[in-house]
């Protein structure tokens, strides 16, 4: 029998380890590891179904400049050559990389050594940008370094968690169980300050439904709390803390329940609610994620936060800690090489002693002396004409930077575009002058850092596919083509990984925490072998030293930003953020059959009185505008939206739908310290887009289409696909899009009803449905026709005998079980609890993703059950 694998799960910045056990050449079980720090052999749906993903639709399989497939010597060659000669025609900052949290270490490292050492320019920036450097700037303005403060065992050991701008229970599933557990073994409080109403807030004690982008003057209130009652731990500060002048007059100044309670547009007695619990609670973890970090003020944010922590000495001790919980898998291990434009290397600056030593150590011939262009910046400059060459690895930033309508732009003007990625054709990609292809989760070698600072190997256990190579192998392949053979003279990741754990040793008295000195000589078996271990030790800090001049932390004086009233033509705000089983811009996720059933269309969720002015309905079409450009989504009418705000996902590109690309939406602009964009409240307008006909479109295969109509929205399922469909005109034309076969169909003028299959010996090939005025079926019959045998003309009544009635949308991924099936259950069996409904379906028993929206359901059935009997 084939050994399982231990490894760690693509995804999120929780950082899960994975038991992966290869069943054949392309297929996989997954397993959580039951002996990983972070998740204790638990995985989140994401996670649980990785095994769908490994497949090889889609991917880039060998080397292509152009539309031709080249040698793997002829395109790097071809890179080496453009990227040498650019350099030498208009200087080292007029090329760049845009990379990814998706990347090893090793593979950070190299490309981080390459750019700053060799090429000379510090143009290398990566995706995380977008993620979490605002946690990073905030790190380095309290603490001097980049350094969590905390672990996740600290959660087990708080008795309140603060989660700040995280919709943990979607976003990090598996510490949103941890939280679950740590509750239910001992009571710990859980507040949520959140402007939606998220799953995560099911349960919790308190939901904080602040106006966004006004946490500062929350945290500043609840500072200034706290200096009243007494909370402040006096010793602590003035042994280990320095504050810079005004600091307090300007705490104990403006910052009263009154006054914050207005600015943050809550009810007063909620806010001195969570004060209350707050300064009466010791052991608390404040943990906070993109809500916080992706605004204009996010590194101020991030402050406001810990200054809390540090006054109130809630630092380096158990349970007490703020907590910045990232999110891709290895963010932490680029911000560790050095891997965005604004640090060095190694947690180390520009700061000239620091330029001098990383250049000794490298024997670089160019160092870099200073920041290179951050990611907005970056893409700007390209529009400008100032960046000549660029090379873009694993990462889609035509889908998801901010006003990527421009940054398309950009992509197709700059002069010389390298892609390296696992997919074939990206948004991004589409316009490269050469595709690389890159290892793909499951082939690659290396280590990540999750967010609570332990490192882990990611180890591959299938065979690289085509003619894939890793992206450290890339890299360091171009390196030595542009002439620097033993600066890049690599085997293996180990060789990197130890040349990386020198470097944070290099001349490092203590003055950095980043010290991976142990692993400076570790054996290539050792390096394969490699347990996960947290760098740092268990708690940061506990010493009360911190890695400044003075060895004290700061105080960072921040001011609340005013809030713009809305605009008579953008009268409402948008947020954007993730789905609980979809992963950046689905090219993993989008996969597998069951994930893509929690949510099939991209939504744009509207408060009730919102959609009631605007004459919207629960599932019209609405297209959101801003002053970027525009987008379609499906209208979710939802009470956990604040009035005149709306919400939409980041997920969708061109690739699976015609609209739902939120990523032409937000604002470039940036926090001034981190460069970190804004996404989470960009001014907008909402209206109704109404078309003449709606319907879906089931095919076999797996090969995408272009369908000719205003709305059409594509997701995998066992066999094929199904696409959503609405437009106007004669739908007629979508008839050509059904494969060959034995044709049936059935029409009804009244209705408008066109219902078309193509059979060939008994399997189903393709069916249309559309109406203009009538109602569509469950599609969840039809497609399991597509595995099905002796398919005949009665498939057009879309349910067979004895067929099961409408299950509704999915909640629980795992076993597939719908709505109107837990809905039905509760009423029918009186379940009163998510355990309850557990034993009766075996909803939420696998992975437990969906254990907050069975609560949810739970809230409103007992509701409705209070309401009919008043
Ligand atoms: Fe993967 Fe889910 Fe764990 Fe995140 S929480 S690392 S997505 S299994």
């Amino acid at each position: 029998m084939t050994q399982a694998i231990r490894t760690t799960c693509a995804y999120c910045g929780v950082g899960c380890g994975i038991s992966a056990t290869p069943t054949g050449p392309r297929s996989v079980t997954i397993l959580g590891d039951e002996a990983h720090p972070a998740n204790g052999g638990r995985l989140c749906s994401k996670g649980t179904h990785l095994g769908e993903t490994v497949g090889l639709q889609g991917r880039l399989l060998a080397p292509m400049i152009g539309a031709k497939r080249a040698s793997w010597d002829k395109a790097l060659d071809l890179v080496a050559k453009k990227f040498r000669e650019t350099v030498e025609r208009h200087g080292p900052d007029s090329v760049a990389f845009y990379v990814s949290g998706q990347l090893m270490t090793e593979d950070y490292y190299v490309a981080n050594k390459l750019m700053k050492g060799f090429i000379g320019s510090s143009n290398i920036d990566t995706n995380s940008r977008l993620c979490m450097s605002s946690a990073v700037a905030g790190h380095n303005r309290a603490f001097g370094e980049d350094v969590v403060p905390a672990s996740y065992d600290d959660l087990e050991e708080a008795d309140l968690i603060v989660l700040v701008g995280s919709n943990t229970a979607w976003c990090h599933p598996i510490v949103y169980q941890r939280i679950q557990a740590a509750r239910a073994a001992r009571g710990t409080r859980l507040v949520v300050i959140d402007p939606r109403r998220t799953e995560t807030c099911e349960g919790a004690d308190l939901h904080l439904p602040v106006k966004p982008g006004t946490d500062v003057a929350l945290m500043n209130g609840l500072l200034a709390w706290c200096d009243a009652e007494g909370v402040t731990d006096p010793a602590f500060l003035a042994e280990h803390v320095n504050a810079p002048e005004g600091f307090w007059e300007h705490i104990r100044s403006g910052h009263d329940l009154w006054t914050t309670a207005k600015t943050c547009d809550i009810a007063p007695a909620l806010l001195e609610q969570f004060y209350k619990l707050f300064a009466a609670t010791p052991r608390t973890v404040t943990m906070f994620s993109q809500g916080i970090n992706q605004s204009i003020r996010g590194t101020d944010q991030v402050n406001a936060i810990i200054n809390v922590h540090l006054a109130t000495g809630r630092i380096g001790k158990p349970g007490a800690a703020p907590f910045s919980i990232t999110g891709q898998p290895n963010a932490m291990g680029g911000r560790e090489v050095g891997g965005l434009a604004s640090t060095l290397a190694a947690h180390m600056d520009f700061a000239p002693d620091n330029v001098e030593r990383v250049g000794r150590f490298w024997a670089a011939p160019a160092m870099a002396t200073r920041p290179g262009l951050k990611a907005v910046d970056l893409f700007r400059a390209i529009n400008e004409g100032r960046i000549k060459a660029l090379w873009v690895m694993a990462t889609n930033p035509a889908v998801s930077l901010p006003d990527a309508g421009r940054v398309r732009e950009a992509l197709q003007a700059v002069p010389f575009l390298v892609v390296s990625d696992i997919m074939a054709d990206t948004d991004s990609s589409t316009h490269a002058h050469v595709r690389l292809p890159a290892a793909g989760w499951g082939e690659k070698d290396g280590t990540v850092t999750n967010s609570d600072r332990t490192v882990s190997r990611q180890r591959p256990f299938l065979a690289l596919p085509g003619e894939a190579r890793p992206d450290w192998w890339i890299v360091k392949e171009v390196g030595r083509r542009m002439g620097w053979r033993n600066a890049f003279a690599y085997d293996r990741p180990a060789d990197i990984w130890r040349e990386h754990a020198r470097l944070t040793a290099y001349q490092n008295d203590g003055a950095r925490v980043l010290n991976l000195r142990r692993q400076a000589t570790i054996s290539n078996d050792a390096y394969d072998a490699m347990e996960p271990f947290r760098w740092g030790g268990e708690r940061p800090f506990s010493d009360g030293r911190f890695p400044t001049p003075d060895g004290k932390a700061r105080l960072v004086l921040t001011k609340q930003m005013e809030i713009q009233e809305p605009l008579k033509q953008w009268p409402m705000t948008l947020n954007t953020g993730r789905y609980r089983d979809q992963w950046h811009t689905m090219s993993r996720t989008g996969l597998s059959p069951k994930l893509a059933r929690h949510r099939e269309e991209p939504l744009v969720e509207i408060h009730p009185q919102d959609a009631e002015l605007l004459g919207i309905a629960d599932r019209d079409l609405a297209r959101v505008q801003t002053a970027q450009g525009n987008s379609l989504f499906r209208v979710a009418i939802s009470e956990g939206q604040r009035l005149g705000e709306i919400f939409t996902p980041i997920h969708w590109t061109d690739q699976q739908a015609s609209g739902g690309r939120t990523g032409l939406l937000p604002r470039p602009l940036v926090d001034p310290h981190s460069g970190q964009p804004g996404f989470k409240s960009t001014p907008a307008s909402v209206e109704k887009v109404a078309t003449e006909w709606k319907g879906f479109l089931i095919l076999r295969g797996d090969e995408p289409v272009k369908l000719p109509c205003l709305w059409s929205t594509r997701i995998t399922v066992p066999g094929g696909a199904l696409y959503e469909i609405a437009g106007n005109g004669d739908p007629a034309r979508l008839d050509a899009f059904l494969p060959k076969g034995d044709r049936v169909e059935a029409m009804d003028a009244s209705r408008g009803t066109r219902r078309i299959a193509t059979i060939s010996e008994g399997r189903l090939n393709g069916v249309l449905f559309v109406t203009r005025t009538g109602l569509l079926p469950s599609r969840d019959w039809l497609i399991r026709q597509l595995e099905t045998e002796g398919v005949g003309g009665s498939v057009l009544a879309a349910r067979g005998p004895g067929s099961q009635p409408d299950k509704g949308a999915t909640v629980c991924v795992c076993f597939d079980i719908g709505l109107n099936q837990i809905v039905a259950a509760i009423r029918e069996q009186q379940l009163v609890n998510v355990a309850a409904v557990g034993k009766a379906l075996g909803a939420g028993t696998n992975c437990g993703s969906c254990r907050p929206a069975i609560a949810n359901i739970l809230a409103q059935a007992q509701q409705e059950t209070l309401h009919a009997a008043e």
